[in-house]
């Protein structure tokens, strides 16, 4: 069988790491190519008003390619659009799109648009148009047409995966990569500090509840949709 190619995006370079790092870091060791895209600088992620916005995006790069050595990413690629300033705009979208034609992903996983009340506007528009990207401007040749020139052919997604879902459905064992996902996401330390025991009893304590639900140890849990052909 050919390799599969998941195509993970992330509003800000953490989110990802905290919501489904034990099921990139699995997908990675079953010989998965994970793509990583990273919508944000991440560049307001602080309380610390003597860190400099720019010197912080620089660190949170670096942080998360070390996060994407933990697991074995295939590639990291940065967006770089500012911080707290995502939009649902023709330029976000043309930027996802080419990704997806790019990479051409079996699988995309992204974070859930419809939270309701308190939620990160980020959040809610790398998740819209992620969607939106996918279905169905990646698939048809007239939405980008400019692509086509440059070689990148329109490409359809079949299968979604939501990561901080409202209303779950698919979970994975990640048993065996809470080492892996503590590492990933402990490589952002400007976000979540450094590794120690008592984070890692808080998240074996939120992966185990969700892992009681299929029986299994320890689980992240997602919504799938899979696209009719
Ligand atoms: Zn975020």
């Amino acid at each position: 069988m050919d390799q599969e190619t998941v195509l993970v995006v992330t509003p800000h370079p953490d989110d990802s790491e905290s919501a489904a790092g034990g099921t990139i870091a699995r997908w990675c060791a079953e010989g998965k190519r994970v793509v990583l895209v990273v919508c944000t600088d991440g560049s307001k992620g602080t309380g610390d008003r003597s860190i400099v916005p720019a010197d912080l995006a620089k660190t949170r790069e670096k942080e998360t390619l070390n996060a994407a050595k933990v697991y074995g990413l295939a590639e990291v690629v940065f967006l770089r659009l500012p911080d707290q300033a995502l939009e649902d705009t023709e330029e976000f979208r043309e930027k996802i799109v080419r990704q997806i034609r790019t990479h051409r992903p079996d699988i995309v996983l992204s974070i859930e648009p419809n939270r309701p009340y308190i939620r990160h506007r980020d959040h809610v528009m790398a998740g819209r148009v992620t969607l939106d990207a996918v279905f169905p401007y990646a698939r048809d040749h007239l939405a980008f047409p400019e692509h086509l020139a440059e070689g990148l052919e329109p490409h359809k997604v079949e299968d979604i995966w939501i990561y901080r879902a409202e209303e779950p459905d698919t979970f994975v064992d990640v048993t065996d990569y809470f080492e892996a996902r503590q590492n990933a996401l402990h490589s952002h330390v400007s976000q979540v500090g450094e590794r120690t025991d008592e984070r890692d009893e808080r998240s074996k304590k939120r992966l185990t509840e969700a892992g009681a639900k299929m029986g299994v140890g320890m689980a992240e849990q997602f919504k799938r949709i899979k696209m009719n052909r």
